[in-house]
Formats: C-alpha cells, structure tokens, sequence
C-alpha cells in the first residue's frame, strides 16, 4: 500500500479522489481528462502494452502442434532490445511486472518470456566504464531477465551487411576502431548516425534469431515513432517506413551472393545448416503512449526506474553534446520533445498517417518487385520510386559510376556517399 504522501499532489488544496478507482488521490493527469492515482496509472501503461503483445500473439501464433496429445500452446519468447533509454526501460518493466502478476495469480507458465540485448557502440573513444556500471544496475534492479551485450562493432561479422557498400577500414585494425574508421569516413554526422542506427538494428535481428525468438520488441513510444517517421523520410527512406514504424514482420535480410570479405575468419565453418528464417515479427507494445507519460511511469516505480535511466535520456529533448555533431535525428527529437507538450495530438497523428501505408506485397519476404533487397538496411528495392526521388531532388547518381557495387536504396545510398 501507498500512501499519497509519497508523491507530490498536482496542486496544493486540491486534492481529488482517482477517476478509475475513487480510492486514492489522484495525483497524476491523464491526458488531461482524468486525474488518477499512482497504481490505475501503472494499470494503465501497462494495458496498453499488453494489448499490443496480444495482437502479436493473435498475428504470430504457432498452429498447435498436430501430431500428439493438445498441450498448452509454447510461451512466446522475445527480445526486448533495451537501449538503456525511458522507453525500453519502461519496456523492460511493464514486461517483468506483467510476468509477475501472472505468475502471483498461480499461473504456472508465463505467457511469454524474454531476453534483453543492449548493444553498446564501443566506437565511441574514450570507452566509458559509466556503461558497464549501467548496465550492472539494469542487472541488479531486473534479476528475472537475462540481460546479453553486444559490441556495436560485432556487426562486422553479419553476413547480411554488405560492407563493400561503405568506406573501408584496414583489416589488422581491432573491430571497434575498425568499425569507428567506417563511419569517421562517412559524409557527415547524420550519416553516422543513420548507419549506427541500421547496424543496430542488424545486430538485434541476429541476436534474436541466435537467441531463438519469437520477435523483437523494441520501446519506441508515440513520440519517438513520430520522430523516427519524419527523420526516414527526410533521409529519402520514406518507402521502408511501413517496415521501420509500423508493427509486423520484417523482411530479414539475406546474406549477400559475395563472400563476405570482411570477416577475417570468414573460412571457418560455422554456415548454419538450416537457412533461419526470412522474417521476423518485430513490435513496438508501447507505441500508443507519450514519451512523457513513459517518463512519469518510470519516476512512479518504487524505486523509482528514473535513476537507473542516464540522465542525458530521460531529458524531453535529448541532450546536445555538440552542435556541430547535431545529426537530424537529434534536431527532430529536440522538436518533438517540444511539440509533444502542447499538441500530442499532432505527434500521434504523425504516427496514424503513416499507420496507413501499405507494406508492398505484405510478404513479409524481403524484396521489392523484383525480389532486389537493398545491401544495407535489407529493404525491398523499389526502383521505379528510388529514381523518382532522385529526379525529384536533382540528385541523379549516374549508374555507370557505381561498377561493381551493391545496390543500394536510396536513403542508404546517400548515408554511404553524402
Ligand atoms: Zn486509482
Ligand atoms: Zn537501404
């Protein structure tokens, strides 16, 4: 039991019952409709998550086995990608909670289970050793969940990177400066971060594939789906955002036809004899709240999550280190950290228009048209509308000049080469 004291009341000699259980004092705006207490709010933003995994149970679940006796169907197993920031920390809890309450209402096997993956950028110079403390905390505070690291630079060995799309680093180099070569080489700080941004992604849908998932769950909230749908599009990959924002499988990207040069042991046999499979259902459960209200959730755990989180993340706006390193995804957080305040409705909206797009061929496959998948992100090729937005922009690459290298879309193709 809780007592109001312990939070602060909205106002002073205000102090009003909770719309939903008229129990407590509400201490907490809803959407500026209702004023709830402390645990209808948690009740709250974790039915909307779980709502969302039901969906994903309903769109993924494995037909019951049809030979042998009807058991109880396999829990689904996740990965939760857990970037330390509110959202995947919010994530991560509701997730822990909800396996909790199944388990105290006697239920024997959970509904789900899962494993988080943090991928630690070890380009980044000096190494930090503030990550590995955060990261012993976040293990501390969730002991339920196995919690696996990977280097940003372990990208280097996927197969399904077509590194001779980017710069090139010298091969005696260890993986992290190796790979912090790459992306020093490249255009400019957007670039980097559009590239960090992809090989992240790369190394959670392997980690989930060699983690024998079900899906990827990924923390985004309705604010940081808005920012991710304008700064795509205004990186020219408008034509993959049905894949990057909206719930559903992706297409996994195959390894490409060339051997794969960049791994020095690329002669060992370590090919896995069955080809894994070519999607995977990757969902955002906490895709209808705001980042604040993610915020508000974390500083009302007892202890509250908001120290655990590093302080640069759970500013609105995201911290600025430095201008000249400002990157459009920065530039965009910035404005919807703002807009959000006063307009959510505009920032939801963002994130129900593009809800409307169609996924070409909803395959689930990977492969525009003509089955051509981009070399870098894995994304279908759509050539008609790539060549489109070229012309459009006035910024036609001539083919001719491109001899020998991947095909790539065209948001990739301007992060590589400026
Ligand atoms: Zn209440
Ligand atoms: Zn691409």
């Amino acid at each position: 039991m809780t007592t109001s004291a312990t939070f602060p009341a909205a106002t002073a000699g205000d102090s009003r019952p909770c719309n939903r259980c008229k129990e407590h004092e509400g201490i907490i705006d809803l959407r500026g409709a209702e004023r709830v207490c402390q645990s209808c709010f948690a009740y709250y933003v974790s039915t909307k998550a779980v709502k969302r995994l039901e969906v994903l149970q309903r769109e993924t679940a494995a037909p019951r086995s049809s030979n042998g006796p009807k058991g109880p169907r396999k829990p689904q197993r996740y990965l939760v990608a857990l970037s330390c920031g509110p959202s995947s920390t919010a994530l991560l809890h509701v997730l822990t909670e909800n396996v909790r309450q199944q388990r105290a209402r006697g239920q024997k096997t959970a509904r789900f289970e899962y494993v988080a993956a943090h991928v630690v950028d070890d380009t980044l110079s000096p190494f930090s050793s503030s990550e590995d403390s955060t990261i012993d905390a976040y293990r501390e505070r969730f002991p339920d969940a196995p919690l696996l690291t990977f280097p940003l630079s372990s990208a280097l060995s996927l197969p399904s990177i077509d590194w001779v799309a980017l710069p090139s680093a010298s091969n005696d180099l260890p993986p992290a400066q190796r790979l912090s070569s790459i992306l020093h080489q490249l255009p400019s700080a957007t670039s980097r971060a559009d590239i960090r941004r992809l090989l992240t992604r790369h190394v959670l849908i392997s980690t989930a594939q060699s983690q024998h998932c079900d899906a990827l769950l990924l923390g985004h909230s309705t604010t940081s789906l808005a920012e991710l749908t304008l700064t795509e599009t205004a990186k020219g990959r408008g034509y993959s955002l049905p894949w990057l924002v909206n719930d559903g499988a992706v297409p996994v990207p195959r390894s490409p036809n060339a051997p794969n040069i960049s791994n020095g042991n690329s002669g060992d046999s370590t090919e896995p004899s069955t080809s894994p499979s070519q999607s995977l259902p990757v969902y955002s459960p906490l895709r209808e709240l705001f980042r604040k209200e993610l915020l508000t959730y974390l500083s009302q755990t007892t202890p509250p999550l908001t120290d655990l989180v590093p302080a640069s993340s759970t500013d609105a706006g995201g911290a600025v280190v430095s201008h000249r390193d400002q990157s459009i995804d920065d530039v965009l957080s910035r404005y919807f950290g703002e807009v959000e305040a006063s307009y959510p409705s505009v920032v939801a909206n963002v994130v129900r228009t593009t809800g409307k797009l169609r996924r070409p061929g909803e395959t689930g496959q990977a492969g525009g048209d003509d089955g051509q998948t981009c070399g870098l992100c894995g994304m279908g090729l759509d050539e008609l509308g790539d060549e489109r937005w070229r012309g459009e922009i006035g910024d036609r690459i001539e083919t001719e000049a491109q001899g020998g290298m991947p095909k790539l879309c065209y948001g990739c193709e301007r992060s590589t080469r400026g």
